[in-house]
């Protein structure tokens, strides 16, 4: 009988190998970075097109390839980091596996430059579904850059199976995280779709922690030390008052390395004990060190999960010193578990100065009188009723829609500034002269000079107003389907959606059937398309990575803020004349049309007299 075994070709074997290794655009990005600081570089540039589906670039100053290595490296199991078996128990290197760069070439447009610094020219190189197309000299700057296109492209499933944008680029946004966290020293920017979204220096733990998750954290942390023979732990914990509801912040690094643990999730859990509401989730980045021979981290082909030699010991020692840094740094008697989620402070109020309660005592009140149970407060006169305007924060956008819709074109709300922006003698002129530029901002003559407006932070103010008015008279309106949607979630989404049912219903959803791992809908809100319904729902998922608020109005706020997010206009959108005016005069009606549900500034004005003084340099 003939023998039917063959061995794969190699581009066979790589596709197949690139299933293990790279499962969607955030994988690329991992081993991409992780090259890079494998290569000693000092400064990481990532830059990501469409959730990296289109495109994932990293760009390093480190060591560089040889023109020889520049073409070994996309070779299966090639690698410069191990030679031995021996070596596993040593290694100070993310990789050591040899596959990334092979399995990424078969399954990808990738193109690379190249260069050491003692070479005077570098390597410019092109590989395609693991066939070399183009390699070649290159005058090129010392260290690495990978170009790594339409991934998937010759795996329509794989391809058709990755998630929406929004969810792919929260995976990519994960591992970045976990690539900068571990690597303080290293500085690193990122960039999606030609908007910078990182820009962290060089720096510590503390501060690139705080660079990455906002300046607020900082007052949050508390800091954690041990060193014993087995472990060293260096790091930080969340105060127990700013635990959330789901697992958002908690790293773990082990030897420079994020890894996924439940056995040590569970020490620091227990370390909290008796300090946390029931549910709620600390955050933690805890950076331990362990001797490279003491631990395993072949087990899992994207490393991320590693076997330790003493497990136990490890437990005792994180769980203890946790507990005792909590202890040490006095959280315990600042807890208040008892606070009222009612006080939290609507963001209009934020800055403003408290007012006093006013008491109101009903003179006539004659507690022995029978037949008056219900009098009033108000002074004797009829029957009490609490000015709308204290009943409760809901009032403060109660009646916002009627206002934008009663505003005229050039009548804004607040009259301070349509006096001074915009010259009431031109209204007429002003009407026509909004202008576009680079689908980006638009520019209109004022009074005093010109105004700049950011298209889509203008717009998402203008929604979110708009959203987080409806849910507050709960008098969105809804848009009914032919047909119902029907969306996939994970179960842990579609817990967050059963949650948030009430709130979303308020922006115009109707909800026709939840099962566990999908849902029906059978109306959207009106200035949503059927096709952005999954994006804003998704989006919204994403945003609550930090868990539901507890209080209605940051939940509210929360959703308004993420459905404005998903729904406004994007940088690189053309809009017409009428557009340009509509969002303009919708800009200004707004109760607070100078920055973005985010606080950015939607605006800027330039004077006259700071472009005459340009022109007089
Ligand atoms: P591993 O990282 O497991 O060694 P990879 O396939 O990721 O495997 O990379 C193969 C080899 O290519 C590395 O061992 C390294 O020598 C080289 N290499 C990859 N990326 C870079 C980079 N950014 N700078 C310098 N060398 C690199
Ligand atoms: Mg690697």
């Amino acid at each position: 009988m003939s023998s039917i075994i063959q061995l794969l070709p190699d581009h066979v074997a790589n596709q197949i190998a690139a299933g293990e290794v790279v499962q969607r655009p955030a994988s690329v990005v991992k081993e991409l970075l992780e090259n890079a600081v494998d290569a000693k570089a000092t400064d990481i540039k990532l830059v990501v097109k469409d959730a990296g589906k289109s495109l994932v670039q990293v760009i390093d100053n480190g060591v560089g390839m040889s023109v020889t290595d520049a073409r070994l490296c996309f070779e299966r199991h090639a690698t410069s980091k191990i030679r031995l078996a021996e070596d596993l128990f040593s290694l100070h290197t993310k990789g050591f596996r040899g596959e990334a760069l092979a399995s990424i070439a078969a399954i990808a447009h990738v193109e690379m430059n190249t260069r050491q610094e003692q070479d005077e020219l570098g390597t410019h190189l092109i590989i395609e579904g693991s066939k070399f197309v183009t390699q070649e000299p290159a005058v090129l700057a010392v260290g690495t850059s990978f170009m790594v296109k339409n991934l998937f492209y010759n795996i329509p499933a794989r391809r058709n199976f990755l998630k929406s944008d929004t969810v792919e680029f929260r995976h990519v946004m994960d591992e970045f995280q976990r690539v900068v966290l571990a690597h303080p020293s290293i500085s690193f920017s990122m960039y999606h779709n030609g908007s910078e979204m990182f820009n962290l220096p060089s720096s510590n733990f503390r501060q690139r922690i705080v660079n990455v998750f906002s300046g607020k954290t900082n007052e949050k942390l508390v800091p954690v030390q041990e060193e014993t023979d087995i472990l060293t732990i260096q790091g930080f914990v969340g105060k127990p008052e700013f635990a959330k509801k789901n697992r958002g912040e908690q790293f773990f690094f082990v030897n420079d390395r994020y890894i996924k643990s439940g056995y040590l999730h569970h020490a620091v859990m227990a370390a909290y004990e008796g300090l946390l509401k029931e549910g709620a989730q600390p955050s933690y980045f805890l950076y331990l060190q362990v001797p490279p021979n003491t631990i395993d981290i072949n087990i899992h082909p994207t490393k991320t999960e590693i076997k330790f030699d003493d497990e136990h010991a490890l437990y005792a020692i994180l769980r203890s010193t946790v507990k005792h840094s909590l202890g040490q740094f006095n959280v315990v008697p600042a807890l208040d578990f008892d606070r009222d989620p009612n006080l939290d402070t609507p963001y209009q109020y934020q800055n403003k100065a408290a007012e006093y309660p006013t008491v109101q005592v009903d003179r006539d009140y004659n507690p022995f009188a029978p037949s008056q149970p219900s009098k009033s407060f108000s002074g004797g006169g009829s029957s009490y009723k609490k000015p709308e305007s204290q009943t409760s924060w809901e009032s403060l956008y109660v009646g916002l829609k009627q206002d934008t819709i009663e505003v005229d074109q050039f009548s804004f709300e607040n009259e301070v500034v349509t006096a001074s922006l915009f010259d009431e003698k031109e209204e007429e002129q002003v009407v026509n002269s909004t202008y576009q530029i680079h689908k980006k901002y638009i520019v209109s003559p004022i009074k005093s000079g010109m105004v700049i407006i950011d298209q889509s932070r203008a717009h998402q103010r203008v929604l979110y107003e708009q959203f987080l008015t409806n849910m507050t008279v709960h008098q969105a309106s809804s848009q009914q389907l032919l047909f119902p949607l029907h969306l996939h979630f994970s179960a842990n989404e579609m817990e967050l959606l059963h949650e948030l049912k009430p709130s979303l219903e308020n922006t115009g959803f109707v909800f026709e059937e939840m099962a566990e791992d999908s849902v029906h809908i059978s109306g959207i809100p009106v200035n949503t398309s059927e096709s952005e319904a999954s994006i804003v729902l998704e989006q919204l998922i994403s945003d609550l990575h930090d868990g539901i608020p507890e209080s209605s109005f940051s939940q509210n706020d929360t959703i308004a803020k993420s459905m404005a997010k998903s729904l406004a206009v994007k940088t690189g959108t053309y809009l017409t004349e009428k557009e340009q005016e509509n969002l303009v005069n919708n800009l200004f009606a707004c109760k607070e049309p100078d920055v973005s549900p985010f606080q950015k500034p939607t605006f800027i004005t330039m004077r006259v007299e700071d472009i005459d003084k340009r022109f007089a340099l």
